[in-house]
């Protein structure tokens, strides 16, 4: 049984917004048992803190009506936008390994999914059903590192969710402190998570959980529903979508590993079907590599630790498995479509280092070449993303020297550096410095840099923001004169504590 309404909706699509935004009912066709229309509570003079004008154009907004005021009321949820109807969704989820039973968006509310499909989202714009004990709030802090983190990962070439603003308001915000509002528009193709089908398996509700596993595949996996894809699980499509979202996840993996992204709260709840990053909370980029670090102040048993990642996606992939185990039927089918990502990840893995160590052919005696250099930054918890760059720079014709420095161990450094050129030897440098420099950026968004953008911006100073979205944007470039936000972090970044309090 299909729980789609067979006529779509369009009485929206006819209207001629001056934003340029059309709707299509999307999401929404699912009905109501998947979510409770709502509209945004205001917040009191609102005001721009940052726009991300490629998004603007990539969903489709008027660029001449987004500069304006009725842009800011609209995506602070002061006005609505014509036509659109908003919602917030429910689901469920493990949380930090236990099950946490219901949650859903407690402070996302989806406007609607734009013709250009994306369903675009605010978040912290009030209280919704799912808010339980929380204000449906978000403090400028968070808005502004997910802002800005949502638009880095996008430029380093990793799936995430978008955004496309951030307004603030004066309004106080009770954290550990008073601190004021902030929403963010954000934008994704969905915002469906595994939680949402852990949500209807763990009620019994099959009917709800196929809807939802039907439209899935309909708008974002179609191949699955194709007898070439889903063949060797006996025509089974949800067996073929499982294995595609594990696939998706693994390869997402093996992104956040080589470019030394650590989420922080990888609850099932914040990971997407789609295999996108998503919700961007106490997230880190490494300064020096420590494969154990724990970059949410509140995850003291190191759950989520940087090189816990790749097994915790595992983990929740056979959550998902096991809500989608009444439409799989067989135990051994839903386990065997999770058996791509043991081999998924590793090969991803290897490919994303290869490109950063500027190897083209791959060669026996690789994996070795990989482990030694993750021992190498590990000895000594090296810079991740400084040492990659030099010696990206390295290989473009900088002397070895400012690689080699990085290193009190030098013997160490020159055993593994004899391995490394070895390896080089009789290619082509120019071609190895340009695969390098595409896979090792300059930018990233440390903690410290977010930290000074976030505290100016406190101070009604957006200027910062405005500097580290243009640097973010295209990170592989070298941006001369902005050498600062590429050095190592200040002695201060470590006591920099970031928690689930956002
Ligand atoms: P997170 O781990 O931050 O992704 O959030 C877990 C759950 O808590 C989700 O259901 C959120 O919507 C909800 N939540 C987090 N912060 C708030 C808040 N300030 N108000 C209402 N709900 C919240
Ligand atoms: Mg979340």
């Amino acid at each position: 049984m299909s729980l789609l309404a067979d006529t779509p909706d369009t009485r929206n699509a006819l209207a001629a917004p001056a934003s340029g935004l059309h709707w299509t009912p999307g999401f929404a066709r699912l009905g109501p048992a998947f979510f409770t229309r709502l509209q945004p509570t205001p917040l009191p003079a609102p005001y721009w803190v940052g726009r991300s004008p490629a998004v603007a154009e990539m969903v489709g907004l008027d660029p001449a009506w987004f500069a304006g005021d009725e842009a800011l009321s609209a995506f602070t949820g002061n006005q609505l936008l014509a036509g659109s109807e908003p919602y917030a969704t429910v689901y469920s989820g493990h949380q930090f390994g236990v099950w946490a039973g219901q949650l859903g968006d407690g402070r996302a509310i989806t406007l609607g999914e734009s013709t250009s499909g994306f369903e675009l989202q605010l978040k912290g714009s009030g209280r919704t059903p799912y808010s339980r004990m929380g204000d449906g709030r978000a403090v400028l802090r968070s808005s502004i590192r997910e802002f800005l983190c949502s638009e880095a990962m996008h430029a380093l070439g990793i799936p995430t969710t978008r955004a496309l603003c951030v307004t603030g308001s004066d309004a106080p915000i009770q954290r550990e402190t008073v601190e004021t509002a902030a929403v963010v528009a954000r934008v994704a193709p969905s915002f469906i998570r595994f939680g949402h089908f852990e949500h209807f398996a763990a009620a019994g509700r099959t009917d709800e959980l196929r809807a939802l596993a039907d439209h899935v595949i309909a708008r974002y996996y179609p191949h699955c529903a194709k007898s070439e894809q889903n063949e060797r699980f006996g025509g089974n499509a949800y067996a073929a979508l499982l294995e595609a979202v594990s696939e998706r996840t693994a390869a997402l993996m093996a992104q956040w590993q080589a470019v030394g992204f650590c989420h922080g709260v990888m609850n099932t709840d914040n990971m997407s079907i789609l295999g996108l990053t998503i919700d961007y909370g106490p997230f880190q980029f490494l300064d020096g590599f420590n494969p154990g670090h724990i970059c949410n102040h509140s995850d003291t048993g190191g759950r989520y630790a940087y090189n816990q990642q790749p097994n915790v996606a595992y983990w929740n992939l056979f959550c998902l498995a096991q809500a989608l185990l009444p439409l799989i039927g067989e135990q051994e089918v839903a386990l065997a479509a999770l058996e791509s990502y043991k081999s998924v990840f590793p090969r991803e893995f290897e490919q994303r280092m290869a490109a950063k160590l500027g190897l083209a052919q791959p060669r026996e005696g690789d994996r070795a070449l990989v482990d030694a250099t993750l021992k190498l930054l590990a000895a000594e918890q090296t810079d991740w993303t400084i040492f990659w760059r030099r010696l990206s720079d390295h290989m473009a014709g900088a002397d070895l020297d400012a690689v080699r420095d990085l290193f009190i161990d030098r013997a160490a450094f020159d055993a593994w550096h004899l391995q490394f050129a070895q390896r080089h030897e009789g290619e082509d440098r120019a071609a190895a410095a340009q695969r390098m420099r595409a896979a090792n950026p300059k930018f990233v968004l440390r903690n410290h840099l977010g930290q000074q953008a976030i505290e100016a911006a406190q101070q009604k100073d957006f200027a910062g923001v405005d500097t580290l979205l243009t640097l973010l944007q295209s990170p592989f470039d070298e941006h001369p004169g902005f050498d600062a936000y590429a050095g190592f972090p200040p002695a201060w970044a470590s006591d920099i504590e970031i928690s689930c309090s956002s």
